[in-house]
């Protein structure tokens, strides 16, 4: 054991961040050494409060501090309309351009809602109960145009096979590789209004 017991502990946790290897989590780990008490109590805080005081929406599975979420119980929303989305930082730019009226869909790749049920699984799953349930007539794919973006929608597109609903896409014209996320607002309201249905 290269360090004291605790240290060797902290690095073992570390490592088990996605993209943290063996090197890196011994540098943080450092990093925390080097930190006074205090801010090393509020960073202990800030992991626990972040895992203990956030949940996934009961109905969109976005990330909230109460379930269902606003945008899912605010009752002028078209709930006809689910745009489905990566992550919250999309429905943030959806929400910041104005176009959308309807509720979301966020399929949060990597994020294991509970044991047992792999993250993909489970948010396509709970789409197509929510495509089955009777309530949602349009499903808007806006996952961005780049590799994992498509993927997603070839899987979305996969599990509403047979739904009694119309499947709609963002308007090719979004410049490919991008993130949403990182688009200007009028691009996503104009590839929003200019969605078409996916078999055209
Ligand atoms: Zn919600």
């Amino acid at each position: 054991m290269a360090f004291p017991e605790p240290l060797e502990r902290l690095i073992n946790a570390l490592e088990k961040f996605p993209g943290v290897g063996a090197r890196s989590a011994e540098r943080m780990a450092l990093h925390v050494l080097r930190s006074s008490p205090d801010e090393v109590a509020s960073l202990a805080m800030a992991l626990r409060d972040a895992r203990m005081e956030t949940q996934r929406c009961e109905n969109c599975l976005n990330i909230t501090l109460r379930s269902p979420c606003s945008i899912c119980s605010d009752e002028s929303r078209k709930r006809q309309v689910v745009c489905v989305v990566e992550g919250p930082r999309e429905v943030e730019k959806l929400e910041s351009s104005g176009v959308h009226f309807g509720l979301y869909h966020v399929l949060l790749e990597g994020f294991a809602p509970r044991e047992g049920a792999t993250p993909d699984d489970f948010a396509l799953r709970e789409l197509r109960r929510r495509a089955d349930s009777g309530e949602v007539e349009e499903i808007v794919l806006a996952t961005a145009p780049d590799r994992e973006g498509e993927g997603a929608a070839l899987k979305v597109i996969e599990v509403l096979e047979g739904a009694d609903v119309t499947i709609t896409r963002l308007a090719r014209g979004l410049p490919v590789g991008a993130r949403l996320e990182y688009l200007h607002g009028d691009i996503l309201a104009d590839a929003y209004s200019g969605r078409r249905k996916l078999d055209d």
